[in-house]
């Protein structure tokens, strides 16, 4: 997610490079305002639609959900907070040893490090909750949902003289 705002906002400010650092802070400043104006009405829009989640969201749960049905799960207790996840592999891919890891969603981490990086559920969640049959949606955050994303949108610019 930061990689992708780094570089919609490098390619934001192509063409003001050779300008004064003055004019520069001015002009990220009416940028910065217009993306914020833009975003905030597509967001809305996708809300009135029905949608509850951004597309990112809906990408990487699908990409997560399909990858998961090469894994083997093994649950470690029984109150299904701990399993071990065996990656398999397709015949397409090189060929390498399986990895083992182990995802605890009690504490939302995974040995990966994903699930702490992310903080959405991925192919390896996505196994351990098809396991006990939960639905992965519990694990995403209420940060990711097009509601929360569209206060963030709503911050206003004050103008400037
Ligand atoms: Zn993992």
């Amino acid at each position: 997610m930061t990689t992708n705002l780094s570089t919609s906002v490098n390619s934001m400010f192509k063409n003001t490079r050779h300008l004064l650092v003055s004019l520069l802070v001015e002009e990220t400043y009416f940028k910065s305002a217009q993306l914020f104006s833009i975003k905030g009405r597509q967001t809305q829009a996708m809300i009135n639609s029905g949608s509850q989640y951004s597309e990112v969201l809906s990408d990487a749960m699908n990409s997560g959900k399909q990858e998961s049905n090469t894994h083997i799960i093994n649950e470690f207790d029984r109150h299904n907070h701990t399993f071990i996840i065996t990656e398999t592999q397709s015949p397409l891919q090189t060929p390498r040893p399986p990895e083992r890891f182990r995802v605890m969603l009690q504490f939302q981490k995974c040995d990966c490090g994903e699930y702490q990086a992310k903080h959405l559920p991925y192919s390896h969640v996505m196994s351990a909750c098809k396991s006990i049959n939960v639905n992965p949606m519990n694990y995403v955050p209420t940060l990711f949902t097009l509601q929360h994303i569209l206060h963030v949108y709503d911050n206003s610019f004050s103008l400037l003289a």
